[in-house]
């Protein structure tokens, strides 16, 4: 069926989305990047905290962007996931293989690459300890640590369990999306009651939820099981999703699908073995829930090293989960100007996915290299964040979206709130290639 579909492109309506990819953050630029001609010289130390998508797309641009610097990542993973992947993992389109790379695959040439993690910052002296204890001073600093999964919060979690008893969780890791797969299989053949979670916090692809109940109502349907179901969306907040013509669109999907949806209702417990997951409603009141299958998506704060930090607002919508204090438009801290920012670890309005890092990379980097040579960071970010929201296997929408949560379209043949076979197309075979890309400095 897709590849039917895909045939069906004429020659000349691929020429004109490819014209029109050319121009979207969303995809590589098909020509070298404008990187500086001439690099800037300095003998500065850059410590980099995280190799993940963050740590390493800046690693790569600056050892592009100057001549003489001491570049320093700090991370003890050394697996790279594609974590844009895992929901096709979990949902069966991919198999694990496709999001496990290598760290040292994408690293610079040059960089040093120290195996241990944060354990804390001391931005008034300009020095990271590791985990190992070893401490590292450092001219600039740029964090990347993520987030953390806060699994804690939900008493009676255990992510070893992820895969038995109808427990579902795409989020930490490859072999959760493929245990989660598993069971989305072994639960789509019967059929029943499936219950799907979102925490009150920030998280890293808020979208990711969605594509999970979207694509199990679609497994139950192709297993011809979905009338013998029932899938109930428990949502922490007030919406689904947070922007809000987004939101609506997907509440008229899921009443159309028969996909049922409660706000207020914050998972606090589950009893894995009984399968029964405790909601707790704003006055305090709980409610207990019995399912045959659950997904459940982990509230999420910063690690520990930057929550525990100066590096952490202190007040503001961004204390309570202790993210890091960058300006939302340099991403070059608030109070500490050598200090930068780049992923999820930001403390700023939305913002924590990968396609937000292929915009601010070059950003981050460009900033920090104005700096080193004496001058300010000018180059300001829009907040671009993005989320192709599969529908059903071979159907997405693709949603772009800034700061203030106005929709920004970035190719003009696809509609934002419409799904289309090109869209699914794009999030199936186009972005992994554009996230190496990100990787790798090139865009
Ligand atoms: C299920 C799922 C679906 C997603 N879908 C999409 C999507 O469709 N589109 C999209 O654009 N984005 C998506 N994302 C989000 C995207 O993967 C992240 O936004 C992106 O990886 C952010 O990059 P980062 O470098 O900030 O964090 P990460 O890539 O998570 O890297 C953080 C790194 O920091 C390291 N670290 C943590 N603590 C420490 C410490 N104390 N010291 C040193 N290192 C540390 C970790 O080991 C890790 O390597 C998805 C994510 C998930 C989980």
């Amino acid at each position: 069926m897709m590849n039917t579909q895909y045939a069906a492109y004429t020659n000349s309506t691929r020429r004109r989305w490819l014209q029109a990819l050319a121009s979207t953050p969303l995809v590589p630029t098909l020509t070298a990047p404008a990187l500086a001609d001439v690099a800037t010289k300095t003998k500065a130390h850059i410590v980099i905290a995280g190799s993940g998508l963050g740590g390493i797309a800046v690693a790569n641009r600056l050892s592009k962007l100057l001549d003489g610097a001491k570049i320093t990542i700090i991370d003890r993973k050394e697996e790279h996931n594609y974590q844009p992947g895992y929901t096709l993992v979990a949902s069966g389109v991919w198999p694990v293989s496709k999001v496990r790379d290598r760290n040292a695959d994408f690293l610079p040439a040059g960089i040093e690459w120290v195996k241990d993690m944060v354990a804390s910052f001391d931005p008034a002296a300009n020095t990271v300890s590791t985990v190992s204890g070893q401490r590292i001073r450092y001219d600039f600093l740029v964090v990347g640590i993520g987030v953390y999964l806060d699994y804690a919060q939900i008493t009676g979690m255990d992510i070893s369990a992820i895969g038995r008893e109808g427990l579902t969780s795409v989020y930490p890791s490859p072999e959760a999306a493929q245990a989660t797969w598993a069971t989305m299989q072994a639960f789509a053949a019967k059929g029943g009651n499936a219950v799907m979670t979102l925490p009150s916090t920030p998280l890293k692809c808020a979208g990711a939820p969605l594509k999970m109940t979207f694509m199990l109502r679609d497994r139950l349907f192709k297993a011809g099981t979905l009338g013998t179901s029932k899938i109930r969306f428990e949502s922490a907040l007030g919406n689904v999703f947070g922007v809000k013509a987004v939101n609506d669109n997907v509440l008229g999907r899921w009443r159309d699908l028969g996909i049922d949806v409660d706000f207020s209702r914050k998972l606090t417990a589950i009893d894995i073995g009984a399968r029964r997951a405790t909601f707790a409603f704003p006055d305090g009141q709980t409610q207990e829930m019995p399912y045959d299958f659950i997904h459940v998506v982990p509230p999420t704060r910063a690690p520990d090293a930057v929550k525990n930090s100066e590096l952490a607002w202190k007040d503001g919508p961004f204390a309570t989960g202790g993210w890091l204090e960058v300006d939302k438009r340099t991403l070059q801290h608030r109070r500490f100007p050598n200090v930068f920012g780049i992923g999820d670890i930001n403390g700023t309005p939305r913002g924590k996915t990968a396609a937000t890092v292929k915009k601010s990379a070059p950003l981050v980097a460009h900033n920090l290299v104005e700096v080193i040579a004496g001058r300010v960071a000018n180059e300001n970010f829009d907040g671009y964040t993005s989320c192709p929201l599969i529908t059903r296997e071979g159907s997405a929408m693709l949603i772009e979206f800034d700061y203030e949560g106005n929709l920004t379209p970035t190719l003009p043949m696809i509609e934002p709130l419409q799904d289309s076979f090109f869209a699914w197309l794009m999030k199936v075979r186009m972005l992994k290639p554009a996230y190496i890309s990100v990787l790798k400095g090139r865009v």
